[in-house]
């Protein structure tokens, strides 16, 4: 008997599960309540400009996106390993000379960190690439900071730099989120290159959905809530599906989960046009954390159309405030002449991302297959099951659709 798998949601995670079903010989229908494939992963065109909804990276080394993903299609612009840091009225460029010679000497002779921080930057690369992927989730967890401390990095580092560059990872500057994240983030970004398409994030997702050829997906289509096998729409409609594969917060749409919603850090991205970069490199600006500033990082995407008349300069907010927009883009606008000296020629737009990370209480890299089943009928997909991170969207996904292979089928696939 032919069975019918349904997926909620055409983020990431929903896309691979489609995928990896279709891999398996599988027509699975995808309900989506937004209008576009991609969830948190999208992007809006402006006057030529290309706006991601939040600032976002997707990181080459990530296993999951060089399984996915054509990189070559995605014609992606990778940004040079280091950072701007704004720091007392002046700046300093750090890097990773191991990957960039050029920029030794600015990394060893900036004013961020003392020496023996740098050289511990060196040692941690080391440590970290004797370190498998299933090592580090493997391994015990703390908070980051305390990681850090441990790893007898200053204080004057660790405000300087981890606290505006991990802070803007994290979008928490106290760096509590686990220090198996930070270990994993600090590998993947010391083993390749923090890349952005041409064309905006949204090329992600839509890639993914140009590999699709026997998944239906039904836009503006909101799911009310899944009971048993059945599927209840928000405009009152209802359906049965054997398997319905929920990829997005759980909570919300299954009623015995109600409870156990889960918390979610978030972040607002505020992008301006410009008439010129004023960075030599195609790095980000970070100010580091002890100016208190509202601005966490900023950076000029190149994610721009022919038709632009400029640049575009995108800025991060990971503070908690209560401005309304228009006095932070005041504030904003502000703090841009002051610390970096750009003054913008005018604003464009601001995205507010509550719902950006899962706050989670521990990172997990993998589970069994098995793990994410919840009842006879429902299976669970997403971020919140392992990490939030691309690379755990998409390897949920996959995991996903193993089980519920391996449910029809009796089948284990690797
Ligand atoms: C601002 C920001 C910055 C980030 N930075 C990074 C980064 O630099 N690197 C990195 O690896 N990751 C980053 N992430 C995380 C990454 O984007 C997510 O981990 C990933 O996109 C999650 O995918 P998902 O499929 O699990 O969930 P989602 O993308 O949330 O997908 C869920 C989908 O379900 C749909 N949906 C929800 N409810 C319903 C319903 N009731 N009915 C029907 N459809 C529904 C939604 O519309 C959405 O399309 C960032 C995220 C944000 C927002």
């Amino acid at each position: 008997m032919k069975q019918s798998i349904t997926i909620i949601g055409a983020g990431v995670s929903g896309l691979v599960a489609a995928i990896q079903l279709e891999l398996l010989g599988y027509e699975p229908t995808i309900f989506e309540a937004n209008e576009k494939v991609g969830g948190r992963v999208r992007s809006d065109v402006q006057d030529g400009y290309i706006l991601d909804h939040g600032f976002q990276v997707l990181l080459s080394a990530y296993p999951q996106a060089q399984k996915y993903l054509d990189f070559n299609a995605l014609d992606l612009d990778a940004f040079e390993s280091g950072a701007y840091i704004f720091k007392g009225g002046k700046q300093f460029c750090i890097g990773d000379p191991i990957k960039d010679t050029s920029l030794l000497f600015s990394t060893i002779f900036s004013k961020i960190g003392v020496l023996s921080d740098k050289l511990k930057i060196f040692k941690l690369t080391r440590k970290l690439k004797n370190k498998t992927i299933e090592q580090i989730f493997e391994g015990e967890e703390s908070r980051t900071i305390d990681y850090l401390k441990a790893f007898e990095f200053s204080e004057q580092f660790i405000v300087e730099f981890f606290k505006p560059f991990f802070g803007g990872i994290f979008l928490e500057s106290e760096l509590n989120t686990s220090s198996r994240m930070f270990e994993f983030i600090f590998k993947m970004f010391s083993e390749g290159k923090a890349v952005i398409p041409r064309k905006g994030m949204q090329e992600i997702p839509n890639q993914l959905t140009s590999k699709l050829k026997a998944t239906k997906i039904n836009f503006s289509t909101k799911v009310e809530k899944v009971v048993g096998d059945i599927i209840y729409f928000s405009n009152g409609d209802t359906e049965t599906s054997n398997f319905i594969i929920v990829a997005t917060e759980a909570s919300k749409i299954i009623p015995q989960l109600a409870g156990t919603k889960a918390g979610w850090k978030g972040t607002q991205t505020l992008y301006f046009e410009v008439d010129q970069i004023d960075f030599n490199r195609y790095m980000i600006g970070l100010i580091t954390s002890e100016e208190n500033r509202l601005i966490n990082s900023v950076c000029y995407p190149k994610s721009i159309l022919s038709n632009a008349k400029h640049k575009l300069l995108s800025v991060s907010i990971i503070k908690q405030h209560q401005l309304t927009h228009q006095d932070l883009i005041a504030k904003v606008t502000e703090e841009l002449k002051l610390i970096f000296d750009i003054t913008p020629i005018r604003f464009l737009k601001v995205y507010d991302i509550p719902y950006a990370l899962p706050e989670l209480s521990t990172a997990k890299m993998t589970v069994h297959p098995s793990e994410t089943q919840l009842t006879e009928h429902i299976f669970l997909a997403g971020d919140t099951l392992l990490n939030g991170s691309l690379n755990a969207a998409m390897h949920s996904g996959e995991l996903v659709a193993k089980a519920i292979h391996e449910k029809i089928t009796g089948t284990m696939v690797s």
